[in-house]
């Protein structure tokens, strides 16, 4: 399963910035088009947080959605299909400016 492997990395990132204390929360950016579910990726982690730094924290996950660029109208719109045409001027001259992200926003250490 993916997602297992993204939270091994995950918790090993952590466990490199929080210096061996123990973690209580843990913020994960997601985006749409990152190929993670987001259920599993909480899942794999609740399995996988024994007997780390992570043992007593939870995840939450912040989803981020599609974002494209036109570079006709220069203007930046949110879509929610897999038309990466411009709403606007239906121009196919856009590139993508979100939703590929995987990354932790930020750790909350135990008191
Ligand atoms: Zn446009």
């Amino acid at each position: 399963m993916h997602e297992m492997s993204v939270v091994e990395s995950l918790v090993k990132l952590v466990e490199k910035y929080a210096n061996n204390k123990k973690v209580s929360k843990i913020v994960v950016k997601v985006g749409k088009l990152s190929g993670i579910e987001p259920y599993f990726l909480k899942e794999c982690f609740e399995v996988f947080k024994e007997n780390t730094i992570c043992s007593e924290a939870k995840m939450e996950i912040v989803e981020i959605e599609k974002k494209i660029f036109c570079e006709d109208c220069k203007k930046e719109f949110e879509i929610r299909g897999f038309d990466f045409r411009c709403p606007n001027c239906k121009s196919e001259n856009t590139k993508l400016i979100a939703g590929n992200e995987l990354y932790i926003e930020y750790i909350e250490i135990k008191e």
